[in-house]
This record gives C-alpha cells, structure tokens and sequence, in this order.
C-alpha cells in the first residue's frame, strides 16, 4: 500500500476526466468563459494586436476576439470569410489554411484530450505579412483549450463538491431519521411514541415550537399535546391537513413558518404535527424530513394502538372467561346477580352497579343485587327510568353525561350523584329478563369497549341465568314423583334430616290404601293409579306450605311436619282419612300410622322415625283399617 488508499492524486485523477457528449448543453458557458480566460492571457502577444482569433462550436456558434481597428484586416469582408472557414475545418477536422485579398485565414480542430474527437475549432485571420504557421496556431489553440479544461474542471469539481456536500447533508439526515424511527419503533404505547417523536423533532429543530393536535385521544399534562378542533379558525391549516392528509404550509406570520403535517397510519389519520420554525433556519429541503418522521411516528403510534388494542382484547377475554366460568359454577340466580355486580365494579372501576330482575307477573322489575344497599329490594314499573328503556328497546345504552340528558328519570342516578351510565338487558330464552345499570360520578367516563364488554358480559350472565334455571327445574324433576306429583322418597329422607339439624320437633303420617289389591283386581292398573293420583291430591290440599308428602313406595305415601307434635299430626291424618273415604271414586280407604321426635328427647334417626311409623300402620291393618294409630 501507498499510504494513499488508492488514492489517485488530484491532477492525474482530473487529466483522465473529459466531459461527455452529454455535456453537450454545458459547453456554451464553459467555451465562453475559458476563451476570455485564455485572450486575458493572450492579449499581449503581438499576434493578438493585429489579428482575430475565434473560437466555434460545432454548431458554428462562436466567441472571437475584436480587432483593434477595422481597417487592421486588409478586408471588407474576412468575417464571412472566417465564418466559411471555420465551417469547412468542421467538415474536414483537419488544419485548413485560405489566402484571400491579402489575408490569411487558417482554422485547426480542437480535440478532446482523452479521445481526440474534435469539439470545436480554433480560427486565425492576419495580414499576409503576418502570416502564421500550422504549428504556431496549433500552439495558439492548445493554449487556449489548457483553459478550457481548467474551466471544465473547476466546473467539474465544483459540481463534485456540492454533490458531496448535499449527500453529507442528506446521509447525515438520515442516520438522523434512522435513529428516529428506530426509537419510534421501540416504543410500545401510543403515549411514549408521541413524547418521543416530540422528543425527537426538538432536538433535531431546537429552534422551533412543535405542537400535536390529537384527533382522540390527548396526554394529560403534555402541553405539546392538544385535541383536534374544526372549530378553531387559528388552526385552519392543522385542519385542513388533516382533512386533506396532505401537508399544509402557512408563509403569513410575521418572522416564522408555520408547517402542519398529518399523522397518518396505514388505516386512519390520528392527529397533525404542527411545527414553528423561524423563518430564518427554514429550509424548504427539510420538508421530506418532516413528513417522514410525521409518516413513521403515525405507523408507530398505530402499530402502538393496536398493541394495547389487542392487550385489552386479551385482558376483556380473561374477564370474560373467568366471569363465565364463575357464574356457571352458581346455580342459584341471587348469585350470579351478587358476583355479576361485584365483577363489573371491580372491571370498570365504576362507582355503582345495580341488577334488575323482571317479575312478569307484576309487570315490574326488582333490585336483585346492588353495592347501594337502599336500593335492594326495591321495585320498578317497567317502563321506568333507563331500566325501562333497556326493556323497551331490548338494547344496550350508554349515557355520557345525566345531568344533560333531562328526559329520563332515574333514582340510581339522582340518589348516586352519577352522570355516566351503561346498561345491558339480561336475556333469558330470547326475552329480556333483566337489567343491569352500571354508573360513575364522572362525566364520559365510560369508553365504547367498556359498552362492548358490559353487553358480553350480560350475555354471559343471562347464558348463567339459563343455566340455573334449567338446573333447578332438572332438580324439581329429581325429587318429583312422576304419577303422583308428589315428592320422591330421596328428598324426604334428605329434608327431615335437615330439618332435624334445625328445628326442635316433627312429625311422620305414613299412609297406605286399603286393600289396593284388590282394587287393582278389580278394576284395572290404570283405574289403580288414578285412585292413587286421588289420594295424593287430597294430601296435598290437606297439608301446609311447609309441609312434605313424598311417595315412599307402591302405594305408600308420607307426609312431614316440620314443627308439629304427633297430636297435632293426628288430627291432619284424620282429615285425610275421612275426605279419602268420602271424595275418591271408586272408593277407597287408607289406614295411617304416625310417629313422632322432639329435641329434648333422644335424638331419633329417620329409619326409626320411619319405623316406628310403619310400626303405628300395621297396628292400624290390624284394628280393621281405615283408622290411625300413633306409634
Ligand atoms: P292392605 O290393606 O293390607 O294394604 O292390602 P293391599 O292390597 O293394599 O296390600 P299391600 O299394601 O301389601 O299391596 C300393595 C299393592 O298395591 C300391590 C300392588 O298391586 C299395588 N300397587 C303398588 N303400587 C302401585 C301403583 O303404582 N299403581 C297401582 N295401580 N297399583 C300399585
Ligand atoms: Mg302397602
Ligand atoms: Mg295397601
């Protein structure tokens, strides 16, 4: 290595240069200016004081030098003779030499160093008695065409220079715009993308005021950050800009530009970036820069956006599918209402959450759950209030502000001091069976998802409503007797178990049909069970609300009494036993047995209270049936 990196040096790098046919327009100036140059040097020469020298182009356009006087050629007309000359050099590119009325003409090419086509040709008129040689205009010539390419090549690198310059300035820029993007990029919320990009401008423009007007959302406490209004005049090209999507320039204000940009994404406009920039340091060529960091923050901020878009997304589902596994682990409806509106103030961060359930028989909808106690409990017409309205229109609401929205009536609201509301119905079967209302002292404090999820959720709960309600009828079926409608045996044993646990004496009337037999014999199973569906409903008119009949076997029934000494049971059972007597057709009768426990006695189990009940009927068989004994 020579130390010079490869490195030609400056003169032998330039002598290799030539200018190109291209170049072609460029030449007129070039042959101008280095003609003067070379007759500034020239001029003292003798042969300059009494001849004229001219330079043509190939277009036979050319530069000459004056004579000093008009009669120093001994010819009127060595213009037109030159002219001529000139041309025919052009033709043959070669030395031409005329001698006409005592003056000589001569004309040699000037050729490209680097390929020796000829560019433009160099022309002498003298005197005859100055004649001058082929060699010595040649010398003429090559002196002047040393000037040309020192033209050329002060052109040539001044060029070289400017080019460099602007792609110093341009890569500078870049790597500028680079790092800006770069760091747009690394941020993950929309927040850090604007602070950043603002960030970022200031230091690149530190003379300038830059503002964002946002078209949704606005920082708090930023107050580089302002929202998007179409009504303020002062703004008008930040509005047009972001109506247009194109930018906009203000050149009226005294001393300053003012430059306003959209923030375009790829799926929406989100704000404009309104620069200030004193007039001084404007410089039209920082534009694209502009627009650019303008376009790649927009991108960021979107590619930001939809990153906590999705974030919320995931976060909504999680609620969803915890609440829903939640509600579907409830059976019983007061729960699901309990949890529902502990979850959606807990999710919303919301002031106050009230479910509403219809009752369809009264036409009026009641609290069922609510963190504001005095509401629980509390009843509705159904067309009051935003309840009413959710019923009617069978949709979602959401209300921004109360304290505007005059026309409808509402005690959560006035009694919470609330003015955001969303509410959703509960669908139960496809008909509204509740409502749910969730508001916050705050004005438009709830957002559209908020809306959207608070409608999922309520599907999810009116699905959990479904549920329990199937369940429970799928339970009632369990512990249903089928033919007599009455209770299953499981659910006797279960309940008089429970109710041994609270209650401080009970009951047990077993009731068997007489000779069923022979009722069977005598008139058919079918005739049998209708006997037996009798006997079952005068139970179940006989009895209290309270009380439990259950059919324990084939034909035996049982009754319950929670509460009720055996003395008490006994006149029940006779009521029973009489009305059996009198009311079924074909007649029949029943013989009863009943036995009874109470707390301060020992504590007996059901197989024995059902024993001993048993124990009572058989003794009833045997006195001769249709009577009642206590065991
Ligand atoms: P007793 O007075 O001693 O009770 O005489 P009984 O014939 O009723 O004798 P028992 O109670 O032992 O007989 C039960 C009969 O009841 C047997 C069966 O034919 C009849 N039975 C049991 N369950 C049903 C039923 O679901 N439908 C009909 N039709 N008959 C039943
Ligand atoms: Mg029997
Ligand atoms: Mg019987």
């Amino acid at each position: 290595m020579d130390g010079t990196f490869g490195m030609k040096k400056p003169t032998i790098w330039f002598a290799n240069e030539d200018f190109h046919d291209a170049d072609e327009p460029y030449l007129p100036e070039l042959f101008k200016e280095s003609f003067h140059a070379w007759f500034e040097d020239a001029q003292d020469l003798d042969v300059c004081q009494y001849g004229v020298f001219r330079l043509y182009s190939r277009s036979a356009s050319f530069y000459s030098t004056e004579p000093r006087n008009q009669q120093q050629l001994n010819s009127a007309n060595w213009d037109e003779v030159m002219n001529r000359l000139a041309n025919q050099c052009i033709q043959s590119e070669s030395y031409t030499v005329l001698l006409e009325q005592n003056v000589q003409y001569s004309a040699v090419p000037i050729r490209r160093r680097k390929d020796n086509k000829m560019f433009a040709v160099f022309v002498s008129a003298v005197n005859k008695e100055h004649a001058i040689s082929k060699a010595e205009l040649e010398g003429y010539m090559k002196h002047y065409r040393v000037h040309f390419y020192r033209a050329f090549e002060s052109v040539f690198v001044k060029e070289i220079m400017l080019q460099k310059s602007m792609i110093d300035k341009e890569a500078t820029h870049r790597e500028r715009l680079f790092l800006i993007s770069k760091r747009l990029y690394d941020q993950i919320d929309a927040e850090s993308v604007v602070r950043e990009m603002l960030h970022s401008l200031e230091e690149l423009y530190q003379d300038s005021k830059i503002h964002l007007y946002l078209s949704q959302d606005h920082l708090e406490g930023d107050s580089r950050v302002r929202p998007l209004e179409f009504r303020n005049s002062t703004n008008n090209i930040v509005t047009e800009a972001f109506l247009e999507g194109k930018h906009c320039i203000d050149r009226d204000q005294p001393g300053y530009i003012r430059l306003a940009i959209p923030m375009n994404g790829k799926q929406a406009a989100y704000g404009v970036l309104c620069i200030e920039i004193n007039r001084v340091h404007w410089d039209e060529s920082d534009l694209p820069a502009f627009m650019l960091i303008a376009d790649t923050a927009g991108s960021a901020f979107e590619n930001a956006k939809l990153y906590e878009q999705s974030n919320m997304l995931i976060n909504e589902l999680r609620i969803i599918n915890e609440m829903t596994k939640r509600l579907n682990q409830s059976l019983r409806s007061r729960e699901i209402f309990q949890y529902a509106t502990a979850e959606l103030l807990k999710v919303f961060n919301a002031d106050y959450c009230c479910v509403l359930q219809l009752d369809r028989k009264k036409n009026e909808f009641k609290v069922r759950a609510s963190n504001l106690e005095s509401l629980l409990g509390k009843a509705y017409a159904n067309d009051y209030g935003f309840t009413g309205i959710v019923y009617r229109t069978r949709e979602a609401l959401i209300t921004s502000d109360y304290w505007n929205k005059q026309n409808v009536s509402s005690e959560l609201m006035e009694d919470t001091n609330s003015r955001s509301l969303i509410g959703a119905p509960i669908f139960v079967d496809g008909e509204v069976a509740g409502v749910i209302l969730v508001t916050h002292r705050q004005a438009n404090y709830f957002s559209y998802d908020n809306f959207k999820l608070l409608q999922v959720v309520s599907t999810h709960i009116g699905l959990a409503i479904t549920n329990a309600s199937l369940h429970a009828e799928m339970h009632k079926m369990i512990i249903t007797d089928n033919l007599t409608n009455l209770h299953a045996r499981h659910y006797l044993d279960e309940q008089i178990q429970r109710k041994q646990r609270v209650d401080m004496q009970g009951s047990l009337i077993l009731v068997d049909i007489d000779f069923f037999k022979t009722i069977n014999d005598t008139y058919g199973h079918q005739v049998g069970d209708r006997i037996l569906i009798q006997v079952s409903a005068i139970i179940k008119s006989s009895i209290r609300n309270g009380d439990i009949a259950a059919r324990w076997g084939g034909e035996e029934l049982a009754i319950y009494l929670p509460n009720v000494p055996a003395t008490r049971a006994v006149q029940i059972a006779e009521r029973i036993r009489m009305r059996v007597e009198h009311e079924t057709d074909p007649k029949v009768t029943v013989s009863c047995g009943i036995s009874e426990w109470e707390m301060s006695h020992d504590k007996i189990s059901v197989e024995s209270l059902f024993y001993r009940a048993d124990m009572a009927l058989y003794e009833s068989k045997k006195n001769g049936r249709n009577r009642i004994n206590i065991g």
